[in-house]
């Protein structure tokens, strides 16, 4: 069963007093078609970031109430299809990401997109990476704002979280109160000017609920790798969850002792960055899907 899910249902913080937008089955897809992460507020070139309204940025489209999710569990969520629109913005500016001190004024453009590509200026054409930046569940506490990530997920923008990713989330309260935004046609790790090529559009899930299985943190497979996210203040501490939650995945699914994985980890795992420009930085730790076959793991089934 497909439901869709216009953009007029929203949010702009992850939170279990929402009110459910939809009511699915597990093993439900749903459309969601979302706004940009201004909220659409740039469209053209008369538009200015010095007068957009931040109490509306990061709107996320949801929540999706999925029966059957309970505290404990773990969402299961496939990205089938991401379709973006035919025009990008980025943006960025004094203050704003690793450069802003180096500006004194607000920038913020709109990008034609054409033919697979983000047409930057008259030389240059980016290849798109279309991607999911904000999609994340209720944390069990207080509400946690769109913009910023988490174990529960939320602003990951993480490059890997795109078309044929599954993504695993931990359900913190009954219903998961799922959600989704934040398209980028492209973006670069880091993010580092705040911003990557924004962009509304439509993403297809599966959602799905598992049973008996544990995470405490983002998981994610790519037809490629297997990553773990984390979140913290800085990458030192972000790096170090990431490491020890993949860590706990390969003592949990293998028999390899932790010497044995500390040293595969170190000889075909990645630690990359996600971003670097939100309330708490992002980073993840892949491994090539053939070394979790080689022992017949399979994730959330
Ligand atoms: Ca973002
Ligand atoms: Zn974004």
């Amino acid at each position: 069963m497909v439901h869709k899910l216009s953009s007029d249902h929203y949010i702009f913080s992850f939170a279990k007093e929402n009110k459910p937008a939809l009511q699915i089955n597990s093993g439900d897809e749903v459309e969601f078609e979302t706004m940009d992460c201004f909220a659409n507020q740039i469209c053209t070139k008369e538009d200015k970031l010095g007068t957009l309204d931040w109490e509306r940025v990061n709107p996320a489209t949801g929540p999706v109430y999925v029966n059957g999710a309970e505290a404990g569990d773990v969402l299961k969520i496939t990205i089938k299809e991401i379709q973006i629109g035919d025009q990008g913005v980025v943006a960025t500016g004094k203050d704003l990401g690793v450069l802003g001190h180096l500006m004194e004024d607000l920038y913020a453009k709109v990008l034609p997109i054409k033919d697979g590509q983000v047409i930057f200026n008259s030389k240059i054409a980016i290849p798109l990476n279309p991607m999911v930046g904000v999609i994340g569940v209720a944390p069990a506490g207080e509400g946690i704002s769109c913009g910023t990530p988490g174990a529960h997920g939320g602003n990951m923008d993480t490059k890997l979280i795109a078309e044929n990713a599954v993504l695993y989330l931990p359900v913190f309260v009954d219903g998961a109160f799922f959600a989704l935004g934040d398209l980028h046609a492209a973006m670069g790790d880091g993010e580092i000017g705040v911003s990557g090529v924004e962009v509304a559009g439509k993403v297809r899930v599966k959602l799905e609920v598992v049973k008996g299985k544990k995470t405490k943190n983002p998981l994610v497979q790519t037809p490629e790798v297997t990553a773990t996210i984390a979140s913290a203040s800085t990458l030192d501490e972000a790096a170090q969850i990431a490491v020890e939650e993949m860590a706990n995945l390969l003592q949990r699914t293998t028999p390899l002792s932790i010497a044995e994985i500390a040293t595969l980890m170190s000889a075909v795992g990645n630690l990359q960055v996600s971003q670097v420009v939100d309330p708490l930085k992002t980073v993840r730790f892949s491994i090539p899907n053939p070394i979790l076959a080689s022992y017949g793991v399979k994730l959330g089934s």
